[in-house]
């Protein structure tokens, strides 16, 4: 029987794992660096329960979720809030993360050889291909190592390089946040959108968030692109706190600082012996850095393609990455370079798009979930016509548009068989594209 080793409980592996190892076609084991009870993360976050719908999984528990409200978003002036306006049943699940993990474990405890408490030392390569990996100083051999231990992976950093995978994400792929929950303060006042999302607080790259949270306290995120210093975090929290004085200094959960990838998925995800997934491939939405969704999706291709492909070779695995792209991986593409855009250009010009309503709720709901925003020149046209003037900024944006259109174009242009020669071509158009923006 074949050997499968998961690198990192994430969510990819949980379900990945439990799908190939149900399948009595393999032996299945995760290795885990936390323990049992402290996998994931010790707090909320939001997920579509058509996730779990779609792919045909279990729901979290009850009482593990509430339904999330809808968000504003705020341009730095703070001179405006653009509200969605998604309806009750579309808005996403805030779920309690290690009780949905630990659901999931469970689920497949009885299928799959799980290791918690174990963390992975490196990888065991040999003529170029992996063949297993380090634990506690033992070798553990294996026919696949699947990574999904996050977007610092330090066995993606130490594959050879014949493998031609990204070893680590650049500083603008990268999102450092700090998150944790704060208690109110007594009787302050009460912002009338109870989640807010300030882009470029204070003119940083960044974002930061003050969500009412229904177990009384107040959820705070802080976050840069790159790096983000104690000067610069006490900066952005102090500007945080003067526009929502209902957060105190007291931090009753989380209160940590963690790395987000926002940046395209890898151009390969595949080597001989060894698979990328989840935030290790780079598998968020590159606008806001939510992974669950994308990384259970991939869990599922991943099995589907290792299920019905009966190989484990380079040349079989590369239909996982194909059918990622094709299916959200190619959008993300697009979605990043709207994203750099962003970063890129003047507050005051983030300022003047809301203001003026050229970026506005559909807008945003587009890019908060991945999806490409169009704005053509009969847009542009309408708006200019409308008397809002700026033509050099609408330009600016259509034109940026338009290369998202052509990214994501690119995305899906991905040879569809393993042929090194095309692989690298492609490749080779992606990078150049990214270059110049
Ligand atoms: C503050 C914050 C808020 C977020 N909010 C959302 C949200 O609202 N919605 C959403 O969809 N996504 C959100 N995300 C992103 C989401 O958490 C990830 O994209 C998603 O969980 C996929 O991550 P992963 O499974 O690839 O990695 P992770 O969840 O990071 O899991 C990696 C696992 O690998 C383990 N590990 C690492 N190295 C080793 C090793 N050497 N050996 C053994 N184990 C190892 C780690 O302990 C960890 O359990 C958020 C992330 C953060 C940090």
């Amino acid at each position: 029987m074949k050997k499968i080793v998961f690198v990192g409980a994430g969510m990819a592996a949980l379900v990945a794992s439990e799908k190939l190892a149900r399948s009595g076609k393999f032996e299945v084991h995760v290795y885990e660096k936390s323990d049992y009870d402290t996998l994931s993360y010790d707090w909320h976050d939001d997920i579509n329960k058509a996730t779990y719908i779609d792919n045909g999984l279990p729901l979290p528990k009850e009482g593990t979720y509430f339904t999330k409200r809808n968000w504003s978003f705020i341009p730095p002036s703070e001179g405006v809030e653009v509200t969605l306006d998604i309806p009750e049943d579309a808005l996403d699940w805030s779920t309690e993360r290690r009780l949905l993990a630990r659901q999931y474990a469970d689920r497949a405890a009885d299928v799959v050889n799980f290791h918690f408490g174990c963390e992975v030392e490196g990888l065991i390569v040999d003529g170029g291909a992996v063949k297993g990996v380090v634990v506690g100083g033992e070798s553990v051999y294996a026919d696949l190592v699947v990574d999904n231990s996050g977007a610092l992976s330090k066995l993606r950093a130490s594959l050879p390089s014949s493998a031609h995978i990204d070893a680590k994400p650049s500083d603008e792929d990268i999102f450092v946040a700090y998150r944790g929950f704060h208690a109110k303060v007594d009787g302050a006042p009460e912002p009338e959108n109870s989640n807010r999302a300030y882009l470029r607080p204070c003119g940083v790259k960044g974002i930061s968030w003050s969500i009412k949270d229904p177990s009384g306290t107040v959820n705070v995120l802080i976050g840069q692109v790159g790096k983000m210093s104690k000067e610069e975090l006490k900066q952005s929290y102090s500007r945080l706190k003067a526009s929502n004085p209902q957060i105190s200094d007291d931090i009753v959960r989380g209160g940590r600082i963690c790395v987000i990838p926002i940046r395209r998925p890898l151009t390969r995800m595949v080597a001989d012996g060894y698979v990328a997934i989840g935030d290790s491939a780079f598998m968020t939405v590159p606008m806001i850095g939510s992974g669950v969704e994308n990384s259970v999706k991939a869990a599922c291709i991943l099995a589907d393609v290792i299920l019905d492909g009966d190989s484990l070779s380079p040349q079989a695995l590369w239909q996982y990455q194909v059918r990622y792209y094709l299916d959200r991986g190619a959008n993300h593409m697009g979605v990043d370079i709207l994203k750099r855009w962003l970063l890129s250009c003047k507050p005051t010009d983030l300022d003047w798009l809301f203001e003026k309503g050229v970026v506005g709720a559909r807008e945003m709901a587009a890019g908060a979930t991945g999806q490409l925003i169009t704005l053509g020149l009969s847009d542009i046209f309408g708006k200019l016509k409308a008397g809002i003037g700026r033509l050099d900024l609408l330009l600016a944006l259509s034109g940026v548009i338009g290369k998202t259109q052509k990214a994501a174009k690119l995305g899906k242009a991905i040879p569809t068989v393993y042929d090194e020669r095309k692989i690298a071509e492609w490749e080779k158009k992606v990078n150049a594209l990214f270059k110049r923006d």
